[in-house]
């Protein structure tokens, strides 16, 4: 009528009508109703399976039966390197070989004053220049390609130069103190969650050198915001 396949650790308990035997006649009777019953119903309805109380068990009883099995999450793997990290690491070492004469080890004050002196210059030249004369920008063609170029440097001086010395922060090798060496080689997100508009996921990376080769395992919390539709 029923099969219930042997689990190790589920808790089976089997109703089949009463159990209380008053009399043989009426257990008899029971029996019969009960197997009536039962046969109108696929010969299963009344079975009872209690697997409350156990962990990743199987039950099925009847025909036509799809189960739904949890399997364990397992972490995803995604790519190493996220958005301008890769591009700033290679500017940055393109920038230590040429402008200091390829010491990895070298400060970025040199390069962060440059960036910041042009920044400031182009800064005033397209920004500040119009706020104090709006007319300038008007008076002609090549000031307002002029000041579309000044906009830009400034854009980029901004953006690239902090890019690369936060960058230059966060790659420099703890063992050896190379900049832009000690990169992230593997990458599992092994959590996501959503908190306050933020989109949290939990990492799980392989860091290592490029020069020394030393290795580290390091677990990062990334909250990115969620845009809005
Ligand atoms: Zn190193």
């Amino acid at each position: 009528m029923f099969r219930v396949d042997y689990i190790p650790d589920l808790n089976v308990t089997c109703f089949n009508g009463s159990k209380s035997p008053t009399s043989k006649k009426r257990k008899k009777q029971t029996e019969r109703e009960g197997s009536a019953e039962s046969e109108s119903k696929e010969g299963f309805s009344d079975n009872y399976v209690d697997a409350s109380r156990s962990k990743k068990s199987q039950v099925a009883i009847g025909h036509h039966i799809t189960q739904k099995i949890e399997t364990p999450k397992k972490p995803i793997e995604v790519l190493p390197q996220e958005g301008n990290e890769r591009l700033f690491v290679d500017i940055g070492r393109w920038i230590m070989r040429t402008f200091f004469k390829g010491d990895m080890v070298h400060s970025l004050k040199p390069f962060g004053l440059v960036v910041g002196v042009i920044a400031v210059i182009t800064g005033y030249l397209s920004i500040g220049r119009v706020y104090l004369d709006p007319t300038s920008i008007a008076s002609s063609t090549f000031n307002a390609y002029l000041e579309m170029a000044y906009v830009l440097v400034f854009a980029i001086s901004v953006s690239v130069g902090g890019g690369i010395i936060g960058i230059a922060g966060r790659t420099t090798c703890p063992k050896c103190g190379q900049k832009f060496m000690f990169t992230r080689k593997k990458r599992l997100i092994t959590g996501q969650g959503t908190h306050r508009g933020y989109e949290v996921t939990n990492y799980k990376s392989d860091w290592s050198c490029d020069n020394c080769g030393h290795k580290e395992k390091v677990p990062e919390v990334v909250e990115r915001a969620i845009p809005e539709d």
